[in-house]
């Protein structure tokens, strides 16, 4: 009896979680345009209870990550997402995000994946993600959510702590900061 009850509470806080998720206003470069045009009325957002964009990490509990991430930008990141509202979900938007694209081979200052310094749920890849495509990860974002218990959440994130660089010595820094 006692297995149903719980299972009855999961299901509804999944249910209710996933179908309102509000994503931290939060973009780097060009997949930004991307994102902002999900919101647009062609691609509504809304139709899945994601449009409520909030500027504070408080009043967050998605983080879309859009646009490159550098070893200088990976302090505000981290902080960010550890402000943000547990439970809280990543998704990691454009091949810049996910492993470092274009830069990933050529440049010194792009992290390869932001992977590397939080905990990722969903990866979309592409340069760049049309709208429809975001829409595609935030519905199975939603769908991860609905069959997810707090006991595979606590496993997920016990495997993929943050970790952050120093960015003077380039050197990693796990969890202090
Ligand atoms: S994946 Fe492409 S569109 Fe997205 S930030 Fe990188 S270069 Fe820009």
């Amino acid at each position: 009896m006692n297995n149903i009850i719980v299972t009855s509470i999961d299901y509804i806080l999944n249910w209710s979680r996933a179908n309102s998720l509000w994503p931290l206003t939060f973009a780097t470069s060009c997949c930004g345009i991307e994102m902002m045009q999900t919101v647009a009325s062609d691609n509504d957002i809304a139709r899945f209870g994601s449009e409520v964009f909030r500027g504070s990490p408080r009043q967050a509990d998605l983080l879309i990550c859009a646009g490159t991430i550098t070893y200088k930008m990976a302090p505000v990141l981290v902080r960010l997402y550890e402000q943000m509202a547990e439970p809280k979900y990543v998704i990691a938007m454009g091949a810049c995000t996910c492993g470092g694209g274009m830069f990933a081979d050529t440049s010194y200052s792009v992290i390869n994946g932001i992977d590397k310094i939080i905990p990722v749920d969903i990866y979309l890849p592409m340069c760049p993600p049309r709208p429809e495509a975001l829409l595609d990860a935030i519905r199975k974002l939603q769908d991860k959510i609905k069959k997810e218990s707090i006991i595979d959440r606590k496993k997920f994130l016990e495997k993929h702590k943050t970790k952050l660089f120093d960015t003077n010595s380039n050197k990693e820094v796990i969890n202090e900061y």
